[in-house]
């Protein structure tokens, strides 16, 4: 039996976040199993939180809707992840040059802002750095791939904030 069953809390659960878990590098046969229904292989989590309870339930959509009794949120977040994730995978196979000086970079314009940008990576003996167009990164990432998703992230994140 799982916490919020035994403890009879099947209402007044509030959504906090949802993740998506193939974002922290997992994938199918790694993901989580529901907390709730103890359903498995959730990609997505919905970390749903209750102030009579002192930890945070993880559960899947359908039993994010049930608890929170919001039957349009739950499922609206994780679309918007699984947007995000086709976002970052294309990001990949965008059209990234190696410049004669060996630095691998991305020119673009964004289809909101029509801002144009040059993003791109600098190798190093043994890392990567990266940089937004003026901004120098000062991080430094193993691989090339994990430097080139930390771009997106900052970008997506500027995106978020700008509407
Ligand atoms: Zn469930």
């Amino acid at each position: 039996m799982s916490i919020a069953r035994t403890s009879c809390m099947n209402n007044g659960w509030k959504l906090q976040d949802v993740i998506d878990l193939q974002d922290s590098g997992l994938f199918y046969g790694e993901y989580e199993s529901c907390e709730y229904c103890h359903h498995e292989q959730i990609r997505f989590v919905h970390i749903l939180h209750h102030p009579n309870h002192p930890n945070p339930l993880r559960v899947g959509c359908i039993c994010a809707e049930r608890l929170t009794n919001d039957s349009i949120t739950p499922k609206k977040r994780e679309q918007a992840l699984r947007k995000r994730a086709e976002r970052r995978k294309r990001w990949l196979k965008r059209n990234w040059i190696w410049s004669q000086k060996g630095n691998l970079y991305l020119a673009f314009t964004d289809r909101e802002t029509h801002e144009k940008h040059c993003v791109g990576i600098m190798p190093r003996e043994d890392y990567y750095k990266v940089w937004i167009d003026e901004d120098r990164g000062t991080l430094q990432y193993p691989t090339q791939e994990l430097a080139q998703l930390k771009i997106f992230e900052v970008l997506e994140r500027r995106r978020e904030n700008n509407g």
